[in-house]
């Protein structure tokens, strides 16, 4: 399918082909799921809600509910305000949810629709009950992307709810990132190992991983609850993993609530997952986390020692939301394999300074670039080929064309399922990767191998 794609690279600065990354209302949409009893508001046409909705859907393998202002040709002309005051109106007498997160699209955003103003009207006006909530971000979508738009909700929760009024508790926040359901619960199991009250927020877990119970529930039994948000103004500390969609929460706590904040890497990894055992220990006063979890973290020694020689060496183009993407480079340096190509869509030059800090000596023989497309990343491929490549479902066609293995890590997975049940954070989370990159290695070696060297054992 890719057959085309050109060795010769030409500089490009207005044309994006194959993105690494996709809109920020997809982010604010995933972010406002994370909220207890919340409605996803798009405020927008139907088809950038569909899109969105569908995008999720996909990813999670569980239908995702959002509502949306519904604009036509007149609300594009006249402004969309009058289809927001009708959504409202709907949305509570018909759904009846406890938060309406608003979130704007590419052409409310050029119209310039003022939701505040809006919202305050709605309010005054009876439309919104007492009791209920509206927050609102602003997600155009021609600027960042899809970690943009998670990171301004998350801020939006924050100014709007998050409140000083509760006295002052030793309680953590953890921001968790853009992350699977998976993720976040297992922040929440590690902070119960190690003992520590947290507030995780935002949380999809119990929201998009649901066991089947034959009845729907339009707002599942999980995500955060309003009153956990207003309490993490009251909080000792704020814990922001990925600086790309959780620093600014954490720094917008700072200012309104004065709640210190600390911005780790992502826990993906062993190096990352002590940075973040390290900080909750500081907190708890302990020397040693649990045993239960030194354990977990000699086995990821121990794999990655005993499979070293399938590992070391290996060249690895990795691609997705920066995020990840720092913390997988990481990993992958820890385990002795040789990130060559390293690529976010996301713009940001904090990306490919932290990535650099990350690859050290070796950064003269890394490609790193963010606000970069899969296009560039194949006709780099094509000029000097890698043994393996990481990133979401769309670097499927790259391996395909090349003849590459390929694992899956990152958003949108959507031709796979698994990743919205296991996590990819802690040392848990670095065995189901470690596992899947040397499987998929080995799988390699087993389809090449000549009669004679087809081995039984590895
Ligand atoms: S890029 Fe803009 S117009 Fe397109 S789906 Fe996203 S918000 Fe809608």
């Amino acid at each position: 399918m890719l057959d085309m794609t050109p060795k010769e690279v030409s500089e490009r600065s207005a044309l994006r082909i194959n993105p690494a990354k996709t809109c920020q209302p997809i982010g604010a949409m995933y972010a406002s799921l994370g909220i207890h009893r919340c409605l996803p508001h798009s405020h927008g046409s139907q088809g950038c809600c569909s899109y969105h909705r569908s995008h999720l859907t996909r990813h999670y393998k569980e239908p995702v509910v959002a509502s949306t202002s519904s604009f036509t040709e007149g609300a594009a002309v006249f402004g969309g305000g009058p289809n927001l005051r009708q959504s409202l109106n709907n949305i509570f007498q018909v759904y009846n949810p406890d938060v309406v997160a608003v979130h704007t699209t590419c052409l409310s955003e050029t119209i310039g629709d003022d939701i505040p103003s809006v919202v305050r009207k709605a309010r005054e006006d009876g439309i919104i009950p007492d009791g209920k909530f509206v927050i609102h971000a602003n997600t155009p979508s021609y600027v960042g992307s899809n970690v943009t738009g998670f990171s301004n909700m998350v801020k939006a929760m924050i100014d709007y709810l998050s409140s000083r009024e509760f006295g002052s508790s030793k309680d953590v926040n953890v921001i968790p990132g853009y992350v699977d359901p998976a993720d976040m619960r297992e922040i929440k199991r590690m902070l119960g190992e190690l003992n520590v009250s947290g507030i995780v927020f935002p949380d999809t877990s119990d929201v998009l991983d649901l066991p089947m119970t034959g009845s729907y529930e339009m707002f599942p039994k999980g995500g955060t609850t309003i009153e956990q948000i207003m309490k993490t103004g009251s909080s000792g500390l704020t814990i922001s993993l990925g600086a790309f969609a959780s620093e600014a929460g954490g720094a917008s706590l700072e200012s309104k609530c004065g709640v210190p904040f600390k911005v780790l890497d992502l826990p993906v990894g062993v190096h990352a997952t002590d940075m973040f055992v390290k900080s909750i220990l500081e907190i708890t006063g302990e020397i040693r986390p649990p045993a239960s979890m030194i354990d977990d973290r000699g086995r990821v020694m121990d794999l990655m020692t005993d499979m070293q020689g399938y590992l070391y060496g290996k060249k690895v183009a990795l691609y997705g939301d920066p995020d990840q993407v720092i913390a997988m480079t990481d990993f992958l340096v820890s385990m002795g394999m040789r990130p060559v190509y390293v690529i976010t869509g996301t713009p940001g030059k904090r990306f490919e300074d932290r990535v650099n800090r990350i690859l050290g000596n070796d950064s003269s023989n890394c490609l790193v670039k963010a606000s970069a497309d899969l296009f560039y990343l194949h006709q780099l491929i094509k000029n000097g080929p890698v043994d393996l490549i990481i990133g979401n479902t769309y670097g499927k066609y790259i391996a395909r064309a090349e003849d590459i293995p390929f694992v899956r890590y990152g958003f949108p997975i959507l031709d796979r399922v698994g990743h919205g049940f296991f996590p990819t954070f802690g040392y848990r989370g670095a065995m189901r990767i470690l596992t899947s990159i040397i499987n998929t290695l080995l799988d390699r070696v087993d389809r090449d191998a000549p009669e004679e060297r087809f081995e039984l054992v590895m």
